[in-house]
């Protein structure tokens, strides 16, 4: 059996790393872990634990005790349709985290050092036997640097808040086209300019602008790669 590998997939809000990592991950019949949707169900925690006051001021000393004494369990579950669904302490919370309100708190949270200590630890404990596609901010530079492959996903801003926007009206939020560029702008500058594991190009990623590629040339650049290199090939 081909040996297996890890696949990194980095880059800035709403370029589709999650699509193409998921696709990837079924192709390849590899797991597909979103370290994203461990830094939302934290922010979820924190919100609905009260952690987080009026002004979006983080009860820090509160929260990591929290965290520390084992209070919080974050894994992932396939739904019935086979989808990955993000669960704390037993229950889906895949639909709550995906909402506008912990898309604007969730880059806040992510800056505390605690937290992404926790959420680095149980993404190496699953990670560490390999044939497993991630995807985030900071796993090519700081999670798995050693990963085999390193990708990082690029997309004009109007690109990314366009698919953003699309998004949440298909969830029923009516959020202007404004604010959610807004929404993204500002994310994505504070995960650039934190002091831990900032929003950043590995040296050795590959870079991926796909402001005008369909998810089918995705795949294809990426098999062009995987195929020589490891012969892997994505099935989709
Ligand atoms: O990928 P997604 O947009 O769901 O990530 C939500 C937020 O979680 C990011 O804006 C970032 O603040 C944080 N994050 C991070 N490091 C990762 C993945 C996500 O800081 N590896």
């Amino acid at each position: 059996m081909d040996k297996k590998i890890i696949i990194a997939i980095d880059g800035f809000s709403s370029t589709g790393k999650s699509t193409f990592a998921k696709l990837i991950a079924k192709g390849l019949n590899y797991i597909y872990l979103d370290s994203g949707a461990m830094y939302r169900a934290l922010t979820y925690y924190a919100m609905s634990a009260g952690f987080i006051g009026g002004k979006g001021e983080i009860k820090k000393e509160e929260l990591q005790s929290s965290i520390e004494v084992g209070k919080l369990n974050i894994w992932f579950d396939l739904n019935d349709k086979g989808e990955s669904q993000t669960i704390m302490n037993g229950v889906s919370v895949e639909q709550m985290i995906r909402k506008s309100k912990v898309s604007s708190l969730v880059s806040k949270i992510a800056e505390l050092d605690f937290v992404r200590n926790f959420v680095d630890k149980k993404l190496r404990a699953i990670g560490e036997n390999k044939g497993v596609v991630i995807d985030g901010r900071d796993i090519g530079t700081a999670v798995f640097p050693n990963a085999e492959i390193k990708i990082f996903m690029t997309a004009t801003e109007e690109v990314r808040a366009r698919r953003r926007y699309e998004e949440l009206r298909s969830k029923g939020e009516n959020d202007s086209y404004e604010s959610v560029l807004e929404g993204i702008r500002k994310r994505d500058e504070i995960d650039q300019n934190r002091e831990i594991h900032p929003l950043k190009k590995a040296d050795d990623a590959l870079e991926l602008d796909n402001s005008s590629m369909t998810i089918t040339e995705e795949i294809e650049w990426l098999n062009a790669i995987l195929k020589p290199n490891f012969n892997l090939e994505i099935k989709f």
